[in-house]
């Protein structure tokens, strides 16, 4: 048996009922398990409809079926980086054996560019939207805490601190103003 077989066990591709492909779970996962270990296949130079994003400006694609993974508002799996660099799923949740294996696609892209703005995930907790992180509300990036791609939370850091930084040019401004 080939590499690449083995590194698919536990999931395969099937169609999804109203959602096209999806990715099912072919053994059952608990919460922290590896469900999904990622490969980089490819680097892009901008972002793609089947695109991972890495980082601010890097783009990738994954190897095997993880590009076929799809979005739930209330997913069973999320992101962490493995020493390639690569996006591994971990189960969040546990998973059993025939479920579809989701994860958010906020917890990889700061912004969404090229998904339909409606969500069909059909979960209870739709957001009814896709968005990415910079529109996801707090207490969901709160849930997902450890289970998304760091470079999100660096983003979210690096623009509060613009945030502070306008919010004192804007002082300064009226400061000055006061002045004349
Ligand atoms: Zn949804």
């Amino acid at each position: 048996m080939s590499r690449e077989l083995n590194t698919n066990d536990g999931f395969d591709l099937r169609g999804s009922p109203g959602k096209g492909e999806g990715i099912f779970a072919t053994k059952p996962f608990k919460v922290g398990d590896i469900v999904m270990v990622g490969i980089i296949k490819e680097v892009l130079s901008g972002n793609h409809t089947h695109a991972s994003q890495i980082s601010e400006n890097e783009y990738v694609f994954h190897a095997g079926l993880i590009s076929k993974v799809s979005h739930s508002c209330d997913p069973n799996c999320g992101i962490r980086v493995n020493e390639t660099g690569a996006h591994d799923f971990i189960a969040m949740k546990d998973i059993s054996v025939n479920e579809e294996i989701t994860f958010d696609y906020a917890m990889r892209n700061y912004t969404i560019d090229h998904f339909p703005q409606q969500c069909m995930c059909g979960s209870k907790r739709c957001h009814g939207r896709i968005t990415g992180w910079k529109d996801l509300p707090d207490e969901k990036k709160k849930e997902y805490e450890g289970f998304v791609a760091p470079y999100l939370l660096e983003l979210d850091a690096k623009h509060s601190c613009d945030k502070v930084q306008d919010i004192q040019n804007d002082e300064v401004k009226v400061k000055s103003k006061d002045r004349k």
